[in-house]
């Protein structure tokens, strides 16, 4: 029992952490330009990122004006120090809690710079994606979020718009989401077959036992069946996905994760247990899928705005809706869905023990994110529709989507929510419980449940702890 629970936790926050959205770095204002100093505002340049040899990638970064510096500011405490490093005679690469930074030895400015990269191929402690996952022929993904820089030029700092190269080995492809750009995206260099169906691009490791990629494939087929239906929304056309998977034999352990980019989905699988779960939890890969596929609705319907800053609004969402996905597909049957939300409701409480919901990055519960995230969509949906929660759900985020742009642009993901509820009528006394509830860390988790599922008139019979919430159900709005 114990070894099981370790082995759950491991899995279910691997699984979690993986699906952490990109840090994007917000532009900093760059200050009044005096006409001595004429900069660009928006600085153009090359990079050309190649794989030299198996274990080893190089990134040449090139500017029309010369700058002083470049940051790779998001951070990875145990790859940059330890995985990069510049050939380029007269340039430094120096390194501060997992960033770094490339500027001359001796001040002054430069045109092009080198990083030589060796693949950090672990589970970056940050909850953010993989930076390379091997697949078992020695082909890789890349992550190129790591290697978008800022340039520093004349006292201010830049974002900077970058044509790419990406160049493989002889005989290897490039398998990228935009070719040509650097920017936030899986690029695929290696030999495998590139498989081409209706709806997607599939690179797929040859090792993945059928077993677990018809699971995934099932329920990325599901989805785009019910998107349509259920949003009116059709997924992008071909987009990729990548299935990786290393160590199956060797490596008793078990670590999943799904991450999605903008019409990009990534699989990755280490150790053996990936293989048992098939077995054992049959549900697993398909809701796993499901989740993902979400993902690539939400970033294209919410322009990637939903993804940040507070995670529980787009993983929760995104599992909440999955569920709905997984039960209107059949994939779930009444009992596997009316216990599912019991669980999201444990499984909240027991986090809650431990973080705050708004805490949970600090304290590294990113689980909350989902489970707390998913409750709070019960809560709404349950509000919305109270004998069917679930309905509820999807009159929610139908709602969601049918904000113009101009709002999803300019305002922060969980401000987008509580419009929303405003949208449909939910009372202030609800809004306010739900600021609480998401913001506090309860003295009692189970209680505090039982009150903010009263507020929101959750029907007893729905309830784990219906001795609680017994007779205390409120009407809906
Ligand atoms: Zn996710």
């Amino acid at each position: 029992m114990r070894l099981f629970w370790v082995v759950f936790i491991f899995l279910t926050s691997s699984v979690l952490a993986a699906t952490s959205e990109p840090i994007n770095p917000k532009p900093i204002i760059p200050a009044p330009i005096t006409p001595e100093l004429i900069v660009p505002k928006s600085m153009k340049a090359t990079v050309e990122i190649v794989r030299v040899a198996d274990a080893l990638w190089r990134a040449e970064y090139c500017f029309d004006t010369p700058v002083e510096m470049l940051k790779f500011g998001r951070p990875i405490k145990a790859m940059r120090a330890t995985h990069w490093s510049t050939p380029t005679k007269g340039l430094n690469l120096t390194h501060t809690d997992g960033t770094a930074q490339l500027q001359p030895t001796v001040g002054g400015t430069f045109s092009c710079g080198i990083i030589n990269i060796i693949p950090f191929t672990d589970l970056p402690d940050e909850a953010d994606y993989y930076v390379f996952t091997p697949f078992s022929d020695g082909s890789m993904t890349l992550f190129t979020g790591h290697l978008v820089p800022t340039a520093y030029i004349g006292g201010v700092w830049y974002d900077v718009d970058f044509t790419a190269t990406y160049k493989a080995r002889s005989g290897e492809r490039v398998v990228a989401a935009e070719p040509d750009k650097l920017g936030y995206q899986f690029v695929y260099f290696g030999a495998l077959a590139v498989v081409e169906t209706k709806e997607a691009i599939l690179i797929i490791d040859p090792i993945m036992p059928a077993s677990v990629r018809e699971k995934i494939l099932t329920g990325l087929t599901k989805t785009n069946a019910l998107l349509p239906k259920v949003f009116g929304y059709r997924v992008p056309d071909k987009y990729q996905i990548f299935m990786a998977a290393s160590n199956l034999e060797k490596n008793n352990g078990t670590s999943i994760k799904g991450g999605a980019l903008s019409h990009q989905i990534r699989f990755t699988l280490v150790g053996r247990g990936t293989l048992r779960l098939a077995e054992t939890q049959p549900l697993f890969y398909p809701k796993l899928a499901v989740h993902e596929t979400l993902h690539l609705w939400q970033n294209d319907v919410w322009l990637e705005q939903l993804s940040g800053p507070r995670q529980w609004v787009h993983e929760g969402g995104a599992d909440a809706i999955a569920y709905e996905i997984m039960r209107l597909s059949g994939l779930y049957d009444a009992a596997a869905y009316t216990s599912k939300w019991q669980s999201v409701e444990q499984n909240c409480a027991k986090l809650l023990g431990s973080t705050s919901v708004h805490g949970g990055t600090e304290a590294g519960y990113y689980d909350v994110f989902y489970e707390c995230g998913a409750f709070a969509n019960y809560l709404v949906g349950a509000a919305l529709n109270q004998t069917d929660p679930g309905a509820g759900i999807l009159i929610f985020w139908k709602a969601m989507a049918a904000w113009d742009k101009e709002i999803i642009m300019n305002t922060d993901n969980e401000g987008l929510f509580f419009l929303t509820m405003k949208k449909l009528g939910l009372r202030d006394v609800q809004e306010q419980a739900l600021r609480l509830f998401l913001s506090e860390q309860p003295d009692n988790p189970e209680k505090a449940i039982a009150s903010i599922k009263r507020v929101f008139g959750v029907m007893p019979s729905k309830s784990p702890v219906q001795a609680e919430a017994q007779g205390a159900a409120q009407p809906a709005l």
